[in-house]
């Protein structure tokens, strides 16, 4: 079976070939697509899924976007982001990801990156972000390029396998709440 990469309204399997292959297309170049109506679906899947930051290739889609929750600006969407500095110092965050719904890993990453993207309407934005908004914004600039958090760049298999087998618990613990009522 092959899957298309299309976009569709809901979050995708983690094997998706979206989520395993750098994102190329130019949000921009696709004149088709309501990209102001295309966020508002994206941050609701985020909203559902209580997430803070939703990459493109997690709905199937190939454009080079994501939306984020920025601590002052609310909720935004990032096109064509471009990473043009990181910070030296590194810092670990445990981090989740809507494709992997209760796993999260430990993530060593720069503690803040000076960044430049456009909005939806075209405007350029270069900024510094830090804390949490820098966080987000590395770990979906991650998904364009198909690269995921689980992948061997950020974890060991020990601590993959660690993480999983706390899901599978989490997992367990859901099912028997919900069969005791
Ligand atoms: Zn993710």
């Amino acid at each position: 079976m092959t899957e298309k990469m299309e976009w569709q309204a809901e979050l995708v399997e983690p094997r998706h070939p979206a989520l395993h292959t750098a994102a190329t297309k130019d949000p921009f170049e696709s004149t088709d697509i309501d990209w102001v109506e295309r966020e508002q679906a994206m941050f609701t899947i985020m909203h559902d899924n209580l997430g803070i930051g939703l990459a493109s290739p997690q709905c199937g889609d190939q454009h080079r976007m994501f939306v984020m929750s920025h601590s002052t600006k609310g909720d935004i969407g990032i096109y064509n982001p471009k990473i043009l500095a990181t910070s030296e110092s590194t810092c670990v965050i445990e981090e989740g990801c809507l494709t992997f719904p209760l796993l999260y890993l430990n993530i060593t990453r720069p503690e803040s990156v000076v960044v430049k993207y456009q909005s939806a309407d075209g405007t350029e934005t270069t900024e510094t972000l830090t804390e949490t908004d820098a966080r987000v914004f590395q770990h979906e600039f991650d998904h364009l390029k198909g690269l995921l958090f689980i992948d061997s760049t950020y974890s060991s298999d020990l601590k993959l396998q660690r993480a999983f087998a706390k899901r599978e618990k989490t997992f367990k613990k859901m099912m028997e709440m919900k069969v005791n009522g």
